[in-house]
């Protein structure tokens, strides 16, 4: 199959045109040719984006935006299954998890076509009577959308909901390593009947990330990536002043405290670090377990890795897929070789996994290292893989010592049945998502978003609309009152 760019509500692709091919972690097949964007492509998916929010999206009722939306939403469910073979063909993710995350991207769109039409403002009572002050939330223009290879359409719903909703056009820029879904998803968008040049979708490498966060024609930039990348956007946007939201990565601590239901907290842990084969921002990379319960923990722990299965990602059964592409499988195996010189101890997988089927595919067994140390790479670094560093520790105040002993604050997990202890250590953690007796729960109406090196700025929840919105206050005064500062009184 070979795609073309949507700009301006048309298939676009240039004489010219050149391609990069989307590639099967699986088999190493290519599936696909996907276009990369030329600067021109990209200005003139810009100023489709400019047009459309001037000549309709400002002037289209928040009734009528969110019926599209839910269109959309009909749309995307109603293909999920489809879209759910596409995004596990690109980025090796098992079925059963893309296939949920396409129901969660319907859900965001509906979420933010409910509130497309109730986005009211403020009316302030001032000091003086008759005068009326009140103000509006206007949206902020055209928002460029940045997305990682991880979860595209996820991701992506997390941050075009809220700006549609807000009234914002779009230019969407998914990653090199996984944009088959958003092209498809861009077919939703004109059978909805969304007017042209609303949502647009220009792919390729850095360069077309580039080009749109560096142009004075954009009004917002939202990014999803990693924190190197994100420090760039920032300063690159920053010198136009556009506005950024940064949802970036994380080395989240999950602490299992002597008081923990033991079978959830080896649920929960397990889950935090091998779903999504550990390519998740908000992966529970750290385990920092309390010296009572420790060995129980790790040696249950590295049974249940032991018997993960791993297989083609498609298969329902298979319950951990691939690396998403060769650079990173490359990068994640660099780091367990250095998590081993730097003296942690190996105590489950740490190797490429072989085996009928696995073959060709970028596995990497679940591998668990005990006995880390928090100043460790293995502890500092995101590794973005199947990677997992158990960590003891004796007491509360060492546990949150340690939890905060890092550059970011994405999320943070406790297991603990003392209610006293979850709250003060919720209070403690810096994390934007803190969660207890659970991990890696996700709901549209809360808020998601890191501290630090993770980001700033909010996703999901009715606060993620104001990053795409701005005020305009507007004071009437019919007081009849003079307010000449030059005259002379008395
Ligand atoms: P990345 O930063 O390498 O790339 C992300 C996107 O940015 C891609 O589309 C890429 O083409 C584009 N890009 C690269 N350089 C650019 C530039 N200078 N200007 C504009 N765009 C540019 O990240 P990745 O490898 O695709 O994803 C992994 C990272 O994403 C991890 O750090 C992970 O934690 C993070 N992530 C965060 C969240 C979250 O919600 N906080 C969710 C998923 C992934």
């Amino acid at each position: 199959m070979k795609y073309s760019l949507f700009i301006g509500g048309e298939w676009v692709t240039g004489p010219d045109q050149e391609y990069f091919p989307a590639v099967n972690p699986y088999n190493q097949e290519i599936w696909a040719e996907v276009p990369q964007a030329s600067e021109n492509q990209v200005i003139q998916a810009i100023d489709a984006a400019r047009d459309a929010f001037e000549t309709a999206w400002s002037k289209t009722s928040g009734l009528e935006r969110g019926r599209l939306m839910n269109r959309m939403a009909d749309l995307l469910e109603a293909d999920a299954q489809r879209m759910a073979v596409l995004e596990t063909t690109d980025n090796g993710k098992v079925i059963r998890e893309t296939k949920t995350q396409m129901h969660m991207a319907a859900r965001a769109y509906r979420f933010y076509a409910g509130a497309a039409d109730k986005l009211s403002g403020g009316l302030f009572p001032l000091d003086k009577p008759n005068v009326l002050d009140y103000a509006k939330k206007l949206p902020l223009g055209v928002a460029v959308l940045v997305t990682a290879w991880n979860s595209p359409m996820a991701l992506l719903s997390n941050k075009l909901a809220p700006a549609l909703a807000a009234g914002c056009t779009v230019v969407i820029k998914p990653s090199e390593h996984a944009s088959v879904t958003t092209l498809e998803f861009a077919k939703f968008v004109e059978q909805a009947g969304f007017p042209k040049g609303v949502v647009n979708v220009v792919t390729g490498d850095h360069r077309v990330g580039q080009w749109l966060v560096n142009s004075r024609r954009v009004d917002k930039v939202s990014f999803t990536g990693s924190p190197g990348v994100g420090r760039k956007i920032a300063s690159d946007a920053g010198r136009n002043l556009t506005p950024v939201t940064l949802e970036l990565g994380g080395k989240s601590p999950n602490i299992i405290f002597e008081s923990a239901d033991i079978d959830k907290a080896v649920v929960g842990a397990l889950a935090g670090i091998f779903g999504a084969t550990g390519q998740t921002c908000i992966a529970g990379s750290r385990l920092l377990v309390q010296e009572p319960v420790y060995d129980i923990i790790v040696e249950r722990l590295v049974a249940r890795a032991k018997g993960i299965v791993l297989g083609n990602p498609l298969d329902p059964g298979t319950e951990m897929g691939t690396l998403a592409n060769q650079p990173q499988f490359d990068r994640v195996m660099g780091v367990i070789r250095q998590g081993a010189g730097d003296g942690a101890v190996l105590a489950a997988g740490g190797k490429r996994a072989g085996g009928v089927g696995l073959e060709k595919g970028l596995f990497i067994e679940p591998t668990i290292f005990r006995d880390v140390e928090n100043t460790m790479t293995l502890a500092r670094e995101e590794i973005f893989g199947p990677v997992l560093s158990i960590i003891p520790f004796k007491d509360e105040a060492s546990a949150i010592q340690m939890a905060n002993d890092t550059d970011y604050g994405l999320a943070a997990g406790i297991w603990t049945t003392d209610l006293n202890q979850a709250l003060r250590v919720s209070d403690a953690v810096h994390a934007g998502c803190v969660w207890v007796n659970t991990y890696r729960a996700s709901a549209m109406q809360a808020p998601f978003g890191g501290f630090k090196d993770s980001g700033f700025g909010r996703e999901r929840s009715l606060w993620a609309l104001d990053e795409y919105m701005t005020y305009k206050n507007v004071m009437i005064d019919f007081s009849g009152e003079e307010r000449d500062p030059f005259a002379i009184r008395g």
